[in-house]
């Protein structure tokens, strides 16, 4: 049976949106009427032009960038790779300074070039999942080809001081790139005003469909595309452009910009009214991350004693939809790459659920969660051996866990099966 968003409460907003209304309605015609290559040089072509030409407009002025300076690419994974295999190029040096906290589409792409002779450095973060820019200050020097660390982290919200790398790689010469996928929206972003000299973003996870993202590169920068074939994006990214999409990531971010701050405002209430209230109503709790330098609509908790794919699993079932770190590691038991570099334990990192609100969200969300979540904890702590008395167990069983954890499960079905 298929679930309809109307009976979910979604809170996994970093890992994707709901493509708003307006979005759906600005892409249309480009779906139905003007389907032309924006390419081609008659006027049912250009027409198509001019719609990219104005989405790029609008992605500009929420990044205070020039239209010229944005490059349309499949996804933030294309934006990611095509700026550090730039930098590699144009440099020709063979040194990447990143972090061990950012998203999988840096993480893996750097593992890559490591193996294939390229230096990388991820640089560790604090308990709080800060970082220190003595850290990045250490690492940069003349042999780096391009320093990567992302503007906020998608599984904590944690926010990086990346003008202040950025300014710092300025002055030793060394191009810096930031992931700011999650940034972007949430956080005001000025980048006449800073020395980043590339970004990426996509569009999904503002309100835009999936598909469709973008490289910012600063004037000036060089380049080497990564994908190379026709002149689309001034010979920077080959490919005929996915235009429906590209318009609604423009009108994505034009509704992103406008009420910015009060939008912001109200997400964050909602969070940290989820968040207080979780922290007051189940014991054994712990937010992971700093909670002031922190996006507005993420929470990042973990609850001892337990297992997130559990928790997440039971929330499943009551149509309550949240994530256990990042959707790319979801079904592996393996703890979180980034609670593991903030130093937590692999028993409290397995335990560590993350709600991520959106403009979409609204206070019956929240009740809904505080209404569930509790007994969930509690009943999955029944059945834990962590619980009461083994707290210094490190050595849990979690193939054990499961199958205990399977095993009530099934008896569950059977009496919802009886009852019925
Ligand atoms: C989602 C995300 C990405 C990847 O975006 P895709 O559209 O899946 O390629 C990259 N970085 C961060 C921080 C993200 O949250």
């Amino acid at each position: 049976m298929k679930l309809s968003p109307k009976d979910l409460v979604y809170l996994d907003n970093n890992a994707t949106t709901a493509v708003a209304p307006e979005v759906f309605e600005a892409m249309k015609p480009f779906l139905t009427e003007f389907w032309g290559n924006p390419s081609s040089a008659y006027r049912f072509g250009s027409q198509v032009h001019a719609g990219v030409e104005e989405a790029r407009e609008k992605i500009a002025a929420l990044l205070g960038a020039d239209p010229k300076e944005i490059i349309f690419t499949s996804c933030g994974t294309e934006s990611n790779n095509a700026a550090i295999n730039s930098a590699l190029e144009v440099t020709g040096k063979k040194k990447v300074v990143t972090t061990a906290v950012e998203h999988s589409a840096i993480i893996n792409p750097c593992e890559r070039l490591q193996k294939k002779g390229i230096e990388v450095v991820f640089l560790p973060v604090r308990s709080d999942g800060t970082l220190d820019v003595a850290e990045v200050a250490k690492a940069v020097d003349d042999r780096t080809a391009v320093c990567s660390v992302m503007w906020a982290n998608n599984e904590t919200g944690v926010i990086f001081p990346v003008e202040e790398i950025a300014a710092l790689c300025k002055r030793r010469g060394v191009l810096f790139h930031t992931d700011a996928v999650q940034a972007i929206s949430k956080i005001p972003i000025h980048l006449k005003t800073n020395q980043v000299d590339m970004l990426s973003l996509v569009g999904h996870k503002l309100h835009a469909p999936k598909g469709v993202g973008a490289l910012y590169l600063r004037r000036r920068t060089r380049f080497a595309p990564t994908l190379v074939g026709g002149h689309q994006e001034r010979g920077k990214r080959g490919g005929t452009e996915n235009v429906a999409s590209i318009v609604g990531f423009g009108r994505a971010c034009e509704l992103a910009g406008a009420q910015m701050t009060e939008k912001n405002t109200r997400v964050r209430a909602l969070r940290d009214r989820l968040e207080n209230e979780i922290l007051a109503r189940i014991p054994d709790v712990y937010v992971n991350g700093h909670r002031d330098l922190r996006l507005p609509n993420t929470t990042n908790v973990a609850f001892d004693f337990v297992e997130a794919e559990a928790v997440l699993l039971l929330l499943d079932k009551a149509d309550i939809c949240a994530s256990s770190g990042s959707a790319c590691t979801t079904g592996s038991l393996d703890p979180s790459h980034v609670l593991k570099a903030m130093g937590l334990t692999p028993a409290r990192a397995r335990g560590a659920v993350r709600f991520s609100l959106s403009v979409d969200n609204t206070d019956r969300d929240v009740d809904r969660v505080l209404e569930i979540l509790p007994g969930i904890i509690q009943r999955l702590r029944e059945i834990s051996p962590l619980h009461h008395g083994h707290r210094d167990n490190e050595k849990y069983d979690v193939e054990a866990a499961r199958a205990r954890f399977e095993q009530e499960q099934s008896h569950e079905s059977e009496s919802e099966v009886a009852t019925a």
